[in-house]
Formats: C-alpha cells, sequence, structure tokens
C-alpha cells in the first residue's frame, strides 16, 4: 500500500488556492499510522536521540508516536498562549503576517540531542522558528522528520546545515 493514497486532497481548504494535505485519513489507518511513524526514524536510526520534538498540532501526532517508539520524552511546541509555564517564543512569516511558536523553557536541557517532527514541510518557516527556539535553549537539533513535503514551496532551502527528511513529495498543488 502507498502512504501518498491514503492522504485526502481537500481543495480550496482553509482559502482557495490552497490544496490542503489531509493526514486524518491517514492516521485513521492502522497500517497507514505504523508504517508512516516507522519510516519517518528510518533515517535517523543510527542516531542517539534524546527526545522528539513536535509541532502543534499535527506534528503531536507522529512525534508521540515517534517517542513512544523510541523510549524517551516529547516535548511540545505550541501556538502562543497554550503552554501553562514560563515560555520562550519566536515569530516566522505568513502569508499574510506573522504569527509565533512557544516552547516551555525546561523542555530541552543544554546539550540535548532533538528530533524536530510535524507532518508537512511547506514554505519552512514553522520549523525554522522551531528550530531557533530549541537553539536558543541550548539543544542540538539532530534533524527534521516530515510525513509530507511540498517540493515546490522549497522549505528545504531554509534548513540548509540540517538533516532533512520526507516520506511523501508533491511537486505541485
Ligand atoms: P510552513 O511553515 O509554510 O512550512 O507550513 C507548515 C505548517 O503548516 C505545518 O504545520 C503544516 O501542518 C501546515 N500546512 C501548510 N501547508 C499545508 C497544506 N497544504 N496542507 C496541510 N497542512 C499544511
Amino acid at each position: 500500500m502507498l502512504l501518498q493514497e491514503l492522504i485526502r486532497n481537500v481543495q480550496d481548504f482553509p482559502k482557495p488556492g490552497i490544496g490542503f494535505k489531509d493526514i486524518t485519513t491517514l492516521v485513521g489507518d492502522a497500517e497507514g499510522l505504523h508504517d508512516s511513524v516507522i519510516q519517518m526514524l528510518a533515517p535517523f536510526d543510527e542516531t542517539k536521540i534524546d527526545a522528539v520534538l513536535g509541532i502543534e498540532s499535527r506534528g503531536f501526532i507522529f512525534a508521540a508516536a515517534m517517542a513512544f517508539h523510541l523510549n524517551v520524552g516529547m516535548v511540545p511546541v505550541r501556538k502562543p498562549g497554550k503552554l501553562p509555564y514560563e515560555t520562550i517564543s519566536e515569530k516566522y512569516e505568513l502569508e499574510y503576517g506573522q504569527d509565533s511558536l512557544e516552547i516551555h523553557t525546561d523542555a530541552v536541557k543544554s546539550g540535548d540531542r532533538m528530533l524536530i517532527v510535524d507532518d508537512l514541510l511547506a514554505t519552512g518557516g514553522t520549523v525554522e522558528a522551531t528550530i531557533r527556539l530549541v537553539e536558543r535553549l541550548g539543544g542540538k537539533v539532530l534533524g527534521c522528520s516530515f510525513l509530507v513535503e511540498l517540493d515546490f514551496l522549497k522549505g528545504r532551502e531554509k534548513l540548509s546545515g540540517y538533516q532533512v527528511e520526507s516520506i511523501i513529495h508533491y511537486q505541485s498543488e
């Protein structure tokens, strides 16, 4: 079974012109969830990972399963105002305007070897801000693992110097 066939493309969501890659159909399938988690970890097989970081909210699904599989902890990076304890935040550019992401200041210790996980790499702004959060806390970013990459948005170019892995690639909308 091809994992890509389990992803549903929803045209014009959340706004006209966007082809939204709906992963709920993939994670709702036992084999789809299992195989995607194993494949997202495979490139980092030989790497010692201290914790897996997931980006709100679909990144949590994969990051938690990967951390469970590795028997390490999972760190959430969240939208503003969601994390209850002391946080640091980083802004990133959206198509129109800015948004920001937060992490608990004690979620990453100096020298921690972190794997960053999200469902999808588009322009790369989200993961770039996440890398800055980890590095500000003294963590080491081992790499970034995505289920889907929208190659035509060239997000990978923002991440030079980091190992970037994706299972499923789209060359166009
Ligand atoms: P970016 O910062 O542009 O790389 O956007 C990545 C974030 O936005 C990820 O957390 C994705 O879940 C979400 N995202 C962006 N574009 C899409 C899309 N076409 N389908 C589904 N999710 C998307």
